[in-house]
């Protein structure tokens, strides 16, 4: 592979982290840019450059793309659906990071742009039972996405379009299905369900309180992809000629009963468990179609949910014991 020179924005965050180690192993020369200070960052690399810069500014994305052949767009201001809920504002926020980051891709004429789209993008209609179907690419219209967190998403892929089409930046866009793994947020209220639950049966099995509170009626449906399948997908739509945004998910398709099974199997306890019916649950059910992903690219995610979750769970237990001794 070409040796390039790559910026990874929001690179101090869970996927941008792993992608900043693979690329660096890969031979690449990677600039690292996030907003939260540095101790904050899931994983550092020495040899990236690593930058503190609110991507929000113009100058910052001008700087961060300064010199570079590519760019990964991760940053973003997100978080599981307790947090996307609750923080509407926040996550529409974003667009500023978006559109200022692809003016720069554009003036610095960089030769590839990814963005990093989501499921939320999807019709909510589409989403009301639990019984799915899997969502293709053309169901994200007519719009009706995710409140706030979504709709920033499909107005900025809709940008990514409008660049490549009237600028002609080579922009690739990914729609991810909940990525999970370790060295993510596992705590503190941005932490999406499989890292949630994990922790609270660790918690339970140390604490010997063996209640699990779960958020909705537990027969929500979900799919959930490991990063390590994010990463090899993610870079494979970036080498592609694919200028549609496209499903990067698991199509393994779950319950949220059925992952607490997984968790409570993994952590050898049974738990007596408590439905918060009025918490944030999201949509009832969603899954991802990989007809286009698999017949264009090959791509089909290679590691099952349940092993996947034996790895999170084995590093959110360590990062507990170090917290909470
Ligand atoms: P993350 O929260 O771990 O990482 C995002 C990073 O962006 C954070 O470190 C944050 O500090 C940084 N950031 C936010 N605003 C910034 C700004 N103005 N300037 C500089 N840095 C800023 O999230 P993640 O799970 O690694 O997600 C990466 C991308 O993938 C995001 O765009 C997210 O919306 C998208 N995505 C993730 C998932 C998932 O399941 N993890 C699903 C769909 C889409």
């Amino acid at each position: 592979m070409k040796q390039r020179k790559i910026v990874v924005t929001g690179g101090g965050g869970f996927i941008g982290g792993h992608l900043v180690g693979a690329l660096l192993a890969q031979g690449h020369q990677v600039r690292c840019v996030d907003r939260k200070p540095m101790e904050d960052w899931y994983q550092t690399f020495d040899g990236a450059e690593n930058v503190v810069a609110d991507l929000q500014q113009l100058a910052s994305c001008m700087a961060a793309c300064d010199g570079m052949d590519e760019c990964y767009q991760l940053a973003a201001d997100m978080g599981g659906m307790g947090f996307i809920e609750s923080n509407k504002a926040l996550c529409m926020l974003s667009v500023l990071t978006n559109t200022h980051m692809l003016l720069a891709a554009k003036e610095h004429r960089l030769e590839s742009f990814f963005y990093a789209s989501s499921a939320c993008v999807y019709n909510t209609d589409k989403q009301k039972t639990e019984d799915v179907v899997p969502l293709r690419e053309a169901d994200a219209y007519p719009a009706m996405p995710e409140d706030g967190y979504g709709w920033e998403k499909l107005f900025s892929e809709r940008m990514c379009r409008h660049f490549r089409e009237d600028f002609g930046l080579r922009a690739r866009v990914a729609r991810y299905h909940n990525v999970y793994g370790p060295f993510g947020t596992w705590e503190g209220g941005r932490e999406k369900a499989p890292a949630a639950i994990c922790r609270k049966v660790i918690q339970a099995k140390r604490t010997g309180n063996l209640d699990i509170d779960i958020w909705g009626n537990g027969k929500q449906t979900r799919s959930f992809m490991y990063i390590d399948d994010c990463l090899k997908g993610t870079q494979d739509i970036m080498a592609s000629d694919i200028i549609e945004s496209i499903n990067l998910g698991s199509n393994e398709l779950v319950t949220i009963d059925g992952l607490v099974d997984i968790v409570e199997d993994i952590a050898e306890v049974k738990l007596k468990r408590h439905y918060k019916l009025d918490a944030p649950k999201g949509v009832n059910g969603r899954n991802s179609d990989n007809e286009l992903i698999l017949r264009y690219l090959g791509w089909e995610p290679s590691i099952r949910l349940r092993d996947g979750m034996e790895r999170i769970y084995r590093w959110i237990h360590d990062e507990y014991v170090k917290k909470y001794r």
